[in-house]
């Protein structure tokens, strides 16, 4: 008989606060607490998909229900394992701890039967556990229903939330909640972590591929080790998961070839680029993937740029590449024939990516009149608008090209920059 199959996440999901990854300042937060025996009656755990936030809810309630070897221990932040409670939620048959999706259970008589439920003592355990996943799908008057219970809980009561959009949670119902954030798994603390669970199934993850599925997965866990378990679908025999079969699974390219086609960019080297781009597409990568690495790369050389470890490139160079991608992805994505639009938008960055300095350029807008650069000195407006595309602090540029680039993309989107003859 074919042997029961256990999903990787399932299979490994943590039981224990120490054994959550990347969540170090949560962990922590949870075990004074639970340690102090003061513990709220309403927690709310919110991140992106993926990140732990449904397993951190069970990890609590086990510590909240464990009974201890003995029977007569108080709730702990290192549950036993091994009394009936923890047994109980182990096998998801713990009759005090309930699970519900808001998502398919988002009307007010769904909240009604876990207020009913609320009033009745627990049977197997210390407190009555109510964990609501995906809880900022709950309708209005749901929300309004659950408040009242939130406000004055029968002490034998806990709630559990969990959200990947905090913003749409009611200011009341947060600030009856105890609320912890959820962050993204860092990308060598995911590399390693696949690294380790690979291991425990018998295979050997390369470093690199590693890397690879941590960076397609943007920190979240799950998504990671979803692609990890399609990867080991398909070694057949093999016990070995490396660049190659990760980057065929993923349909995006090695990172080797993505960087010689981004330098053939920013070199305006525009034949050798779409080369290497059609060499791609031909062994079956998926142009928006390559897309996406581009980008992922181009965004790095930028940020070294900016904090100025990367000399070999000009900024404002960059930047004009920067506002191509961003103006093209859109249409890649939705595109009958992604590979042309890639190429297509290769062609374009390459061509202006070997612009001479702007120093020697003039500006002119759509009706051929030579734009007044000189106009233009608001310095820490650009700093701003580099920090919102990078997502960190950037100092105020000195940098007068910069300056004229972004200001003429920003009023006369259909300016060309030629060279003064
Ligand atoms: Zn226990």
């Amino acid at each position: 008989m074919a042997e029961h199959y256990i999903v990787l996440s399932r299979k490994y999901r943590p039981k224990l606060l120490s054994d959550l990854i990347g969540q170090d300042t949560l962990s922590s937060s949870l075990k004074s607490c639970l340690d102090a025996k003061k513990v709220p009656h309403a927690f709310l755990f919110h991140g992106i998909r993926g990140v732990g936030k449904t397993t951190t809810a069970r990890i609590l309630a086990r510590c909240l229900s464990c009974l201890g070897i003995d029977g007569l221990t108080d709730i702990t932040s290192t549950p036993c394992g091994v009394c009936k409670s923890c047994i109980a939620i182990d096998s998801d048959q713990h009759m005090d701890i309930m699970e519900f999706d808001a998502a398919s259970r988002t009307g007010v008589d769904d909240i009604r039967e876990i207020i009913d439920a609320t009033q009745y003592a627990p049977i197997q355990g210390r407190y009555k556990i109510f964990i609501i996943d995906e809880v900022h799908m709950l309708s209005k008057s749901a929300f309004n229903a659950l408040l009242k219970t939130l406000e004055e809980p029968p002490t034998h009561v806990k709630f559990i939330f969990a959200t990947t959009e905090l913003n749409k949670i009611p200011e009341t119902i947060l600030s009856r909640c105890m609320t912890y954030q959820l962050k993204p798994i860092t990308h060598d603390v995911l590399s390693l972590y696949l690294i380790n669970i690979c291991e425990k199934e018998g295979i050997l993850l390369e470093k690199d591929a590693a890397s690879i599925v941590a960076e397609e997965s943007e920190g979240s866990v799950r998504d990671a080790l979803s692609i990890i378990e399609q990867a080991i679908m398909s070694l057949g025999d093999a016990k070995t998961i490396n660049v190659d079969i990760v980057t065929k699974l993923l349909g995006s390219a090695r990172i080797c070839e993505i960087k010689a086609l981004l330098n053939h960019i920013l070199l305006g080297k525009t034949e050798e680029a779409i080369k290497i781009s059609e060499s791609l597409i031909q062994n079956n990568a998926d142009p928006f993937a390559i897309y996406k690495q581009l980008q992922t790369m181009l965004y790095k050389i930028i940020v070294d740029t900016a904090k100025n470890k990367n000399s070999e490139y000009n900024l404002s160079n960059l930047l004009y590449l920067w506002q191509i991608f961003l103006k093209q992805t859109e249409t890649i994505k939705n595109s009958t024939h992604p590979e042309f639009i890639l190429n297509a938008a290769i062609v374009i960055m390459a061509h202006t990516a070997s612009f001479p300095k702007i120093d020697s350029l003039m500006i002119k807008d759509t009706e051929n009149n030579v734009i007044n650069t000189q106009s233009t000195n608001n310095q820490s407006k650009l700093a701003s608008k580099l920090e919102s595309i990078m997502g960190e602090k950037v100092q105020p540029l000195n940098d007068q090209k910069s300056k004229l680039i972004e200001n003429v993309l920003e009023k006369f989107p259909g300016a060309t920059i030629t060279e003064i003859e």
